[in-house]
């Protein structure tokens, strides 16, 4: 049986009246890589401020909210304690080298120089940074400050690591990579959170996930099974099809396949992907891509709108 390091119950979170997060309810095991997928303003980056005890959740009587044991009410130092935090931009020191980024830090946490060299040299070469150490935070690529901004949060070997949007604004060469060492870390026995708004994301290192539009909760499980639960297993793409034109769509409808339109685009849902072939034939049309259905396709059906759309 695996521990539980985070247990949240009826969670609950307003500014000036409006709710940020609204009664979400969810666990994380230890070991475990969880993610927080939804479009922005989704209420992602406030969840994960209430669990490090940045940001305080509403009284309420059925609420409950533990890290460790700990209520990050009044207990947050002893949270952040056991944590590493990766903020959503990214605050070094632009005047240090990287090197002395992480020195800098070593002291908050109390570590004895020689510890922190060490630690400090074991940090820069996992995350590929040895190279770079000397040099100034300015000179460095957005990837490699991402980078240090993730070796600083490890400093004090965290069992905890919470990232917000870890590579948002990365190239995907940056984005692989901090991929792998994240899948490294779970290996050596962190528990990691992190919040996305990239499905591809969210698919290739959680092992589950909570689905969130607006404060609220969609959907909760493995990628795999909030796919296999809840949607056909591949789509067509028909592009530049008039919603209008229901000679478009009339084989849809006798075969029973389910569709929307979106974006001038015609999507087409089934799991027998030689129907969704057959159904672009049979509507004379040439432009279109068939696929396997991911969490974008699940957002749209839930929502009606895209993963990074504006409301
Ligand atoms: P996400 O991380 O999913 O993009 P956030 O948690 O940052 O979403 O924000 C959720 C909602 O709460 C948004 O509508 C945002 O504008 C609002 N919000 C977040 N922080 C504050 C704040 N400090 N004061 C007022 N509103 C806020």
């Amino acid at each position: 049986m695996s521990n539980t390091v985070i247990s949240i119950k009826n969670l609950n979170k307003s500014y000036n009246g409006f709710k940020a997060v609204d009664d979400i309810s969810f666990h994380v095991n230890e070991r475990e890589c969880f993610g927080f997928l939804g479009p922005n303003g989704a209420g992602k980056t406030t969840t994960m401020k209430v669990i490090y005890g940045k940001a305080l959740y509403d009284s309420n009587e059925n609420t409950a909210v533990d890290i460790f044991g700990y209520n990050p009410k009044d207990k947050f130092l002893d949270i952040k304690a056991l944590s590493g935090i990766v903020p959503q931009q990214d605050n070094l020191d632009i005047q240090l080298n990287v090197r002395d980024n992480l020195y800098v830090y070593s002291k908050f946490y109390g570590m004895n120089k020689r510890t922190a060299e060490k630690r400090i040299e074991e940090l820069l070469s996992f995350m590929e940074l040895t190279e770079k150490s000397k040099a100034k935070v300015r000179e460095l690529s957005g990837g490699m400050q991402r980078r240090l901004t993730i070796a600083r949060a490890l400093l004090n070997n965290p069992r905890l690591l919470l990232l917000d949007e870890p590579t948002t604004g990365l190239d995907p060469q940056v984005r692989h990579l901090i991929w792998n060492k994240l899948r490294e870390l779970k290996e050596q026995g962190v528990t990691i959170l992190l919040t996305t708004h990239y499905m591809e994301e969210a698919y290739q290192i959680c092992d589950r996930l909570l689905i969130m539009d607006m404060g609220k909760k969609l959907l909760e499980g493995s990628p795999r099974a909030i796919l296999a639960d809840n949607i056909e297993k591949y789509v067509i793409e028909i592009y530049g099809v008039c919603k209008q034109d229901s000679s478009c769509t009339g084989y849809l409808d006798e075969a029973g396949i389910r569709y929307e339109f979106h974006n001038n685009t015609l999507f087409a849902y089934c799991n027998d992907s030689q129907k969704l072939a057959k159904a672009a034939e049979t509507m004379n049309e040439s432009d279109y891509h068939i696929r396997p259905s991911n969490l974008e396709d699940i957002f749209l059906k839930v929502t009606g709108r895209g993963l990074n759309e504006l409301q």
